[in-house]
């Protein structure tokens, strides 16, 4: 089974992401926790690069071939040959991030990038894709507290360099591409404890009969 979870910085990705490889292994499953970008040996090369604040020059398009360049390396050594041992995958961010944040976010066209997805992932999409929903406003206070708190000067991540206007924009391209792709998608709210969004998840999963 490849579950895959979306949203915005801040919306508790990791943390529900860490409650579901629990309740897999805890149901006796092999589970693989991976992310993007960086899932693979080649991933994390260029996860660095992508995250770089000294390179927030890089233009839309060169950023959606090193994600793609991600993404087609991380299903070919790592995702597929983990579901074909019969392991549970369990993924933080795929696919939709790209039509989401190089889409709507910054400007490239969506439909396009659903067909530069579909040759990476060569057929290969999720069973589920959880979207923890937040509003923009919310997820950026709670993505600068957790950095705050582990005293993180934010090397990673440009997103203290993005205005509220693109996180606003990629919320919005969250909701309008899971309501396209809705007998895959579920759409959770994320203004909750992080107890009472599992318990919606799992309720979702197990309506799709995946758990
Ligand atoms: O998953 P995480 O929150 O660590 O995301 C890392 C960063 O990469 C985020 O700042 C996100 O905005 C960015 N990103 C992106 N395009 C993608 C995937 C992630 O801009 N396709």
């Amino acid at each position: 089974m490849f579950i895959t979870l979306e949203g915005m910085e801040g919306c508790g990705k990791s943390t529900q992401c860490a409650l579901l490889v629990e309740h897999f292994t805890r149901l006796g499953f092999d589970v693989l926790r991976t992310l993007e970008p960086g899932g693979s040996v080649l991933g994390k090369e260029l996860r660095r690069i992508l995250l770089d604040p000294a390179n927030s020059d890089l233009s839309p398009v060169s950023e959606l071939f090193l994600y793609l360049a991600d993404r087609a390396q991380h299903v070919g050594t790592v995702i597929r040959p983990a579901l074909a041992q019969d392991r549970v995958v369990i993924c933080d961010r795929f696919a939709d991030s790209t039509v989401v944040y190089q889409g709507y976010g910054r400007g490239l066209e969506p439909s396009l990038l659903r067909q530069l997805n579909d040759t990476a992932v060569q057929g290969l999409w999720p069973d589920a894709t959880v979207l923890l929903d937040l509003a923009p406003e919310q997820g950026l206070r709670r993505a600068l507290t957790r950095n705050m708190r582990e005293n993180k000067a934010r090397t990673e991540g440009r997103f203290e360099a993005e205005s509220l206007a693109f996180h606003t924009r990629v919320r919005e391209g969250y909701l309008t591409w899971a309501a396209l792709n809705r007998e895959r998608f579920l759409v959770v709210d994320a203004d909750r404890t992080p107890e009472q969004v599992f318990a919606a998840i799992l309720c979702g999963l197990e309506e799709k009969g995946l758990v």
